[in-house]
């Protein structure tokens, strides 16, 4: 009898590991669950900005679900989990049976606990309704008030930027970004907005959100307020764990699971924003509410529910934003809780650029910079293949000590891409995506120099990665 696959919730989580079971198990039955269409919630911020059309944000549509097999009950929400009985209760009254259950509920959005935070006009951007609504609200001349500064809060912010309407910021604490940059990056980072007319008020709290004349006030605790026409709320977001809760699965912050993505109820997985799994560092289980964290997730407990044995390397903590035209990005333990790290800033450019050491191993990084800074897109990636890789650079760290704009050298000296190329998530190499928007396959421009590109291509080495130069 093929064995009975059950995932709830039609985010990256779930679609990923929906790829990821048929490829292992052919003759599975895969039933998905989800209240909402399948989307990409990081798509909204172009379709936001008007970059795409609202129809390429979706990762699913009829053609996909008929292709692998996939019996999908669109709109339809799970409400009770049986774990003893492996059942599935849904909104509808339907009673799903499962062998396999991936819990792929995703987080949702905090509202503010002031009065006013539930007035029309008063949203967050969470879902592809909530685009929708903003894109109704602003039209050209619109202002917004965005109240929180965090991730979520910037992407929006850049959206809104590329749109042309004004806006202003309000945060709480006493610098904006505050779980992605340290106070240094940060204070370039605001200075940049400043430069572009944007008002961020830090360490301000909101106490009331009034309707006044067919717009809002904004109440401040400090005794101010601010008038907007549309005010959009990125206070937090808190991963949907109450199903699994309620049947009793362990939980903390997110529903715990080992690195199969396995929950504490046997056969039932977790993943993506809900699930609470091992970060790579320091393998401590920790809820990172991003995409790749959710595509790793879902691939992994995928392999595992079409019954490979995949293990996770664990998920790296990464956070890269276009704040107007100038790029933050950080990774793993940027904080540096006492680790040693080293700092180059540029103040007029503007550029900085932190790294965080643990012995002779990269842990962790930020690097804020413009776009068009000739090492930064090179280097963030490189910094990242370092903490990725894990490598104990040995003398390689005191050449970037010394040399700390120059990590090419360091990167292919101490041999971090034969170390990256047996690093995969679920033991097959990545395959093309099953769900292409309007079915376009991707085009590759084969000039002379794709040629000599190709040609010259290094021998990949057999076996274990070289050890780092000591
Ligand atoms: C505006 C925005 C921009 C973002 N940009 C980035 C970015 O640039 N980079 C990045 O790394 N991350 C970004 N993120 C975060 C990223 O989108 C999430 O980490 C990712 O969507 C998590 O995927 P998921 O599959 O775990 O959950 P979700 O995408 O939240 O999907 C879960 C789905 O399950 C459904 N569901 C929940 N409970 C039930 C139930 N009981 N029954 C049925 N269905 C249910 C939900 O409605 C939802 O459709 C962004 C998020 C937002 C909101």
């Amino acid at each position: 009898m093929p064995t009975r696959n059950v995932i709830i919730g039609g985010g990256p989580a779930g679609m990923y590991a929906i790829e990821e079971i048929r490829r292992a198990d052919p003759a599975a039955q895969i039933t998905l669950v989800s209240d909402e269409p399948a989307y990409a919630r990081m798509a909204l911020p172009y379709y936001l900005a008007g970059e795409v059309p609202e129809e390429q944000v979706f990762t699913g549509g009829p053609d996909f679900y008929q292709r692998l097999g996939v019996d999908a009950r669109l709109g339809r929400q799970a409400r009770q989990l049986d774990t003893a009985a492996r059942t599935v209760a849904l909104d509808d009254g339907a009673t799903l049976p499962y062998d396999n259950l991936l819990l792929a509920t995703g987080s949702r959005a905090q509202r503010l606990p002031v009065p006013g935070a539930d007035l029309p006009g008063v949203i967050t951007l969470w879902a592809l309704a909530d685009a929708r609504q903003a894109i109704q609200a602003l039209p050209p001349g619109a202002e917004v008030c965005l109240i929180g500064a965090g991730f979520i809060g910037f992407i929006v912010l850049n959206a809104i930027y590329k749109r042309g309407n004004r806006q202003r910021v309000v945060e709480i604490e006493d610098q904006i970004l505050p779980r992605m940059l340290d106070r240094e990056s940060a204070q370039m980072v605001q200075q940049w907005l400043a430069g572009k007319g944007i008002e961020v008020r830090t360490g301000e709290g909101v106490t009331a959100i009034e309707a006044r004349d067919g717009r809002k006030a904004i109440r401040f605790a400090s005794g101010g307020q601010v008038l907007a026409d549309l005010v959009i709320l990125a206070t937090g977001v808190q991963p949907n764990i109450d199903l699994a809760r309620e049947a009793g699965i362990e939980c903390q912050q997110g529903i715990l699971v080992d690195n199969h993505c396995r929950t504490s109820a046997p056969g039932v997985y977790a993943a993506g924003d809900c699930a609470q799994g091992p970060e790579l560092i320091t393998g401590r289980r920790e809820v990172h509410a991003i995409q790749p964290t959710a595509v790793d997730h879902g691939r992994v407990a995928g392999a595992n529910m079409g019954g490979q044995d995949v293990a996770y390397v664990g998920s790296l903590a990464m956070n890269i934003l276009d704040v107007c035209g100038l790029h933050c990005v950080s990774y793993g333990q940027w904080a540096s809780d006492g680790r040693e790290e080293q700092r180059i800033v540029n103040a007029t450019l503007p550029n900085t650029r932190k790294i965080v050491w643990d012995g002779t191993r990269i842990v962790g990084a930020i690097v804020v910079a413009p776009p068009d800074d000739s090492t930064m897109l090179n280097d963030v990636g490189m910094l990242k293949g370092f903490i990725q890789s894990q490598a104990e650079l040995g003398a390689w760290k005191r050449y970037i000590e010394e040399n700390p704009a120059d990590l090419r050298r360091a990167y292919i000296g101490a041999g971090i891409p034969a170390r990256l190329i047996p690093y995969r998530t679920t033991g097959s190499p990545s395959a093309s995506r099953s769900f292409r928007y309007q079915n376009a396959e991707p085009v590759t421009q084969r000039t002379e120099w794709h040629r000599l590109l190709i040609e010259s291509r290094p021998e990949m080495p057999e076996g274990p990665p070289p050890a780092a130069a000591g």
